[in-house]
């Protein structure tokens, strides 16, 4: 079997950009068979952004309502999905994978460079690491201990995250030579990205990458008339009806590519040619979204008056994940560290 995995991080509300780049294939991919697949809120990586404990709390309930909304059908033998937080396993292997790595890959981590490049920018040269938690530097670190206390195979990403699915190859390579090779043992498999060529990165509002992070975002279950008025705000140019507009660079055309078929998207490229106008554009581009959000939006509403069953689920698929794989393959590696024995 193929082990794929996915998390979405519990650290505001879920939007189109994670419906279309995140759960919608996940849940497609769910029901291929020859598949384990793997979902989880990744509610100790939201630790690193946000500070709110209401908001982790609402959003984990928002984006695991989305999930099973979505069509998501955990079964906890093929399919798992659990909250990061409940699986104990994640922060030990954490630290074993810690000093394994290297520090200096870790500098290279594009979210800490960014943030260094940031206070550089604002003329910080000399603390170039002012306001930078630990926990952003150690970011890579735990997201390579949520792929490998599963030994997932497989991990859809975007093109930002190949980098860090390299340096969790990295970190089990040198576990694997450190305490595998000596005794015959193959610990970790080396995980690899799975870049989904033909899922879109969905921009947001403002035209950049639609984030939690930018508040620029459609939330995917905001109700129909706010999801209305938010597509109303797409910032486009100036172009009056009748002028061709351009699809390169339209954040309102790539939006409706994603949820359109091919017919459909090339009757709105032609439609840009031949100047719609943009009020025009939107209505259809409204139109159409809402047509697939109607039906799971029903669907979310009925589970998030119903926190409880949500909260059973994922209870459920923690327990038997670390029950059946987590907490023996933890024991193992343990063993393999020279830690005491827990069994
Ligand atoms: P944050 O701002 O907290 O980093 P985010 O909204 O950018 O959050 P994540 O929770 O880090 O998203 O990502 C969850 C999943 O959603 C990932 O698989 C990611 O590739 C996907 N995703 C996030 N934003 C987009 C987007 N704009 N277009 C397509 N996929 C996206």
């Amino acid at each position: 079997v193929t082990r794929i995995l996915t998390g979405i991080t519990t650290s505001g509300t879920p939007h189109l950009g994670n419906y279309v780049g995140a759960i919608r294939p996940a849940v497609e991919a769910s029901r291929t068979p020859g598949t384990q697949n793997f979902y989880f809120l990744a509610d100790l990586h939201a630790l690193i952004k946000v500070q709110d404990p209401a908001k982790v709390q609402r959003s984990t309930l928002e984006i695991a309502a989305s999930w099973l909304a979505c069509g998501l059908q955990p079964d906890n033998d093929r399919v798992w999905f659990y909250r990061q937080s409940d699986i104990h396993e994640i922060p030990e292997l954490t630290w074993f994978l810690t000093c394994v790595a290297s520090k200096g890959l870790l500098n290279r981590a594009h979210a800490y460079k960014a943030a260094v490049d940031r206070n550089r920018a604002e003329g910080l040269e000399e603390q170039e690491d002012h306001g930078i938690t630990a926990g952003l530097f150690m970011y890579p670190v735990l997201m390579a201990a949520d792929i490998m206390i599963f030994n997932a195979h497989k991990v859809p990403v975007g093109r930002d995250q190949i980098q860090h699915i390299e340096m969790a190859r990295d970190f089990a390579q040198r576990f694997n030579h450190l305490y595998g090779e000596p005794v015959g043992k193959q610990y970790f498999v080396l995980p690899e990205a799975m870049i989904e060529e033909h899922v879109a990165t969905l921009p947001g509002l403002d035209g950049r990458k639609m984030s939690k992070s930018y508040d620029n975002t459609i939330p995917l279950f905001a109700p129909r008339e706010q999801l209305k008025k938010l597509i109303f705000s797409i910032v486009t140019d100036s172009r009056m009806p009748g002028e061709a507009k351009d699809t390169e660079g339209s954040a309102l055309f790539q939006l409706y590519q994603a949820f359109a078929n091919a017919e459909e998207t090339d009757a709105m490229r032609a439609a840009f040619a031949d100047g719609i106008g943009w009020g025009d554009a939107k209505q259809k581009l409204f139109d159409r979204v809402d047509a697939e959000i109607a039906p799971l939006r029903d669907r979310y509403e009925t589970l998030m008056a119903k926190p409880a069953l949500i909260e059973q689920q994922l209870l459920d698929g923690a327990r038997t994940a670390r029950e059946r794989l987590g907490t023996p393959f933890m024991r193992q590696l343990r063993e393999a560290v020279g830690l005491r024995d827990l069994s």
